[in-house]
């Protein structure tokens, strides 16, 4: 067995930077408590060092007591949460990735500016939830499936002046089959597309694709949150491309007897820490030369 890792793993910029903001706050907060308003990013383990490290996670502003700094999630924040955190009077530290911030901003122009706005991705995620709560709902929301794209058909949103946006995490592969089928539906010509999607997911969709078709790839090891729809669209790409792919949140949850011979690349989700991936490789290593690893 070789083990080959991925060139974009472990943290991207927008997670790393919630995380620097984070441990910055626990640093100069003193006896004041330090909220965790919801999980930061849709990774346990990364949630739980930062609770180690003396963060407090819940889930409403109602749990919020006394003097406290609250940190928001980079997903983004919903506009009501903002308004009662504000309320408050708790000091905010919002990590809302700055590429998330920005379709935020362009959702609101292009509403200001009366297109009927349809967005790709998934209506509970919260990341898309935050985005509905600055044009107050006024959006369709289409998941991957053409099935719910023939269905919104009837949508007044069809009959207005369209614009499309996606979610930052939308799977690359299944925007260009919706883009292919706004052009069946003869739909192409009056819609604004507006390809939104964070590179750094793409990306990752694209080197993982790259890596199995031309360089011999035989089973994929993608680490990442079970929650974490960037993470789970990495694990469609390499079962698209039909490699045995294992789906893992940490080390010890490799089984070896799966990946006991051939190329083996490993790859991650956008909020897997580093220090995961590197538990991994390493019990992968082990493995390879031949020391007996504890299961
Ligand atoms: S994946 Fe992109 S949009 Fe999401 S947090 Fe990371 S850098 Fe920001």
């Amino acid at each position: 067995m070789k083990v080959v890792k991925a060139k974009s793993i472990g943290f991207c910029p927008g997670v790393q930077r919630a995380f620097n903001l984070t441990f910055e706050t626990l640093n100069q907060s003193g006896t004041s408590p330090v909220y965790l308003l919801g999980e930061l990013v849709h990774n346990r383990q990364a949630v739980e060092e930062l609770q180690t490290r003396g963060a407090r996670l819940i889930h409403a502003v109602s749990e919020i007591k006394g003097d406290s700094w609250v940190i928001s999630r980079s997903h983004g924040l919903e506009k009501e949460t903002l308004v009662a955190l504000e309320e408050k009077g708790v000091r905010l530290v919002n990590t809302t990735c700055p590429r998330v911030k920005k379709v935020q901003l362009l959702a609101q122009k292009l509403n200001q500016d009366n297109f009927s706005l349809v967005i790709l991705g998934n209506l509970f995620h919260p990341e898309i939830k935050a985005l509905l709560s600055y044009i107050d709902g006024k959006a369709l929301v289409l998941g991957g499936k053409e099935e719910e794209w023939e269905r919104s058909l009837s949508h007044p949103a069809w009959k207005g002046r369209p614009a499309i946006i996606e979610q930052t995490t939308f799977p690359i592969r299944s925007f260009l089959q919706f883009k292919n089928w706004l052009r069946n539906k003869g739909l192409e010509e009056k819609t604004k597309l507006f390809s939104t999607l964070c590179l750094e997911t793409g990306n990752r969709q694209q080197e993982l694709r790259e890596k199995i078709q031309k360089e011999g790839i035989e089973r994929v090891i993608v680490i990442g949150g079970k929650q974490s729809s960037n993470t789970r669209a990495l694990f469609l790409v390499a079962k698209e491309e039909g490699i045995p792919t294992i789906w893992i949140e940490k080390a010890d949850e490799l089984d070896l007897s799966l990946v006991n011979q051939g190329l083996v690349l490993v790859t991650s989700g956008t909020s897997t820490p580093n220090w995961i991936v590197e538990e991994v490789v390493k019990r992968l290593e082990k493995f390879s030369q031949g020391e007996k690893i504890e299961s």
